[in-house]
């Protein structure tokens, strides 16, 4: 579970989230909707790690969130999650290798034909068995979108944060990414927190959809007011929508 208690972020004189709490349930699928500049990238970051509030309280599962993204959350954005330089199977191996050792990005003997096996099986659960060999420049955006979700998946994250992951997608493409995390959030339990600006896909995917925005605008100082939860629908009742 994550709790996010009277959380803010303010960038010098800039605020951007004014007092946020919520609690997300394990195993939620949240959309997350809001204008362009409202800080729902800065919002997934702060869940992330990568950024600490500057007011109020993360916690997962009980704990403070560590001042570093650990292995428990996995995180794919709208492009360039993956490293060029390295194949597609080299690509999955390096998150193992970050997590089990990361001052040597190195695994030894056993532990890197176990390693080996899970990236095999976690590309096979992708689609990508058929392209291990190849770098992501000879991917389409698509299998670029499902090698990242791999990477980000190959540390069996409880919490996955994906942050317009099918943004650059064509709507056939898109559809198919859809079919390919629905029955991974499923089968894997974890709780997946996606923001997009395609209301089809928040209400198609989630179980709960949150809408940030700024309640209050002062025209003579924009930065005096930050964004909040203007809508916290549960669309878990009914079932998720069919995209
Ligand atoms: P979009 O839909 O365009 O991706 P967003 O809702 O994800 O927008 P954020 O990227 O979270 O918006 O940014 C929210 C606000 O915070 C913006 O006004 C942005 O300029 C500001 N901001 C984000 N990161 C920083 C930073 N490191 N330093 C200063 N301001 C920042
Ligand atoms: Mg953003």
């Amino acid at each position: 579970e994550i709790r996010v208690r009277n959380v803010w972020m303010e960038y010098g004189e800039q605020i951007v989230l004014e007092s946020i709490s919520l609690d997300i349930a394990s195993g939620a699928f949240v959309s997350v909707v809001g204008p362009s500049g409202c800080g729902k990238s800065t919002f997934l970051r702060m869940i992330l790690g990568q950024e600490r509030p500057t007011r109020g309280v993360i916690t997962l599962d009980g704990a403070a969130l560590p001042d570093e993204p650990g292995p428990d959350r996995g995180v794919v954005f709208q492009r360039y999650s993956v490293f060029p330089h390295l194949n597609v199977l080299q690509n999955v191996l390096i998150a193992f290798e970050f997590a089990e050792s990361p001052f040597t990005a190195k695994l030894f003997g056993a532990k890197r034909t176990a390693a080996s096996e899970r990236a095999k099986a976690l590309l096979e659960a992708v689609g990508l068995s058929a392209h291990t060999r190849k770098y992501p420049s000879a991917l389409s955006g698509g299998q670029q979108q499902r090698l990242a979700i791999a990477q980000a998946l190959a540390r069996k994250p409880k919490v996955l944060l994906l942050d317009e992951p099918f943004g650059a997608l064509d709507p056939g493409t898109r559809a198919q990414m859809h079919a390919l995390l629905k029955p991974l959030w499923r089968e894997r339990g974890m709780t997946v927190i996606m923001v997009t600006h395609d209301l089809k896909e928040a209400f198609g995917l989630g179980t709960r959809l949150l809408a940030f925005d700024r309640p209050r605008i002062d025209p003579q100082a924009p930065e005096r007011y930050g964004a909040r939860i203007i809508y916290d629908l549960d669309l878990s009742r009914d079932g998720p929508v069919p995209v």
